[in-house]
């Protein structure tokens, strides 16, 4: 049997041509890693694919995109079948949410901005997590906070009274935080600013996503808030099919 071409792999390739993302997600999740079991388990769609996809490269943007028309609708509501499977698995690993790791952070962050997580971010929900966030974070702090407290008390102790007036401890060790810290967009594990081991205009050791500067921190989503968005997408959903 014929094998999907390579850029029928491609999420944003696939987006481009079927001008639909959740229909390039679906795409991508149904031919998987194994193209051959997709055309045993779908015949029929994979057939409409790859007629879809026989003559792409000779066809201009356009007409590709106009040819796969007739392919987004099913393959939207798969997309939305697929999604519910994924964030029903999720909201009853309770193990994976109480440990909360970073790539457990990820895929909650992917799911409630809608999207389909990975197979392989699936598949860990499958296992005991390995380590919690806790531990990560404490790896990633080292001694910061002993350096935090010492210096704290060292800014303090060189305050005369008057200044002493107009400050306190807990604003000197914000002060530190925002000269020393960046955090992590998406798992939230913090990191140093400065320093030979500093994570500055890099991804995320532990989930690659973005890390932003410790003040840009009020903008950042908790895990709850997202946890609750995929809920209420789900309730929705329910609803809708009644
Ligand atoms: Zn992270």
């Amino acid at each position: 049997m014929p094998v999907p071409a390579p850029g029928l792999r491609s999420v944003e390739v696939l987006s481009d041509w079927l001008d639909s993302t959740p229909a390039a997600e679906a795409l991508n999740a149904l031919i998987g890693t194994n193209p051959a079991m997709f055309l045993d388990r779908e015949p029929d769609l994979a057939a409409q694919v790859l007629d879809w996809c026989r003559h792409w490269r000779r066809i201009p943007r356009s007409e590709r995109r106009r040819r796969a028309q007739p392919l987004v609708p099913d393959l939207e509501a798969r997309h939305a079948t697929l999604w519910a499977q994924q964030a029903r698995l999720l909201l009853s690993s309770d193990e994976h949410l109480a440990a909360a790791e970073p790539r457990l952070c990820r895929l909650v962050a992917a799911l409630a901005d809608g999207h389909l997580a990975e197979d392989t971010e699936i598949d860990a929900l499958l296992t005991a997590p390995a380590r919690t966030r806790q531990e990560l974070q404490r790896d990633a702090y080292g001694d910061c906070l002993a350096q935090r407290k010492a210096t704290v008390e060292a800014r303090w102790d060189a305050l005369n009274r008057r200044a002493r007036r107009h400050t306190s401890r807990e604003h000197l060790a914000d002060a530190y935080d925002n000269e020393h810290l960046i955090i992590c967009g998406t798992c939230h594990i913090i990191y140093l600013k400065a320093g030979p081991n500093t994570l500055r205009q890099q991804d995320c050791p532990n989930c690659a996503s973005t890390i932003v500067d410790w003040t840009d921190r009020a903008r950042l989503v908790p895990l709850a808030r997202r946890l609750n968005g995929i809920r209420q997408r789900l309730g929705e959903m329910s609803q809708e099919l009644r």
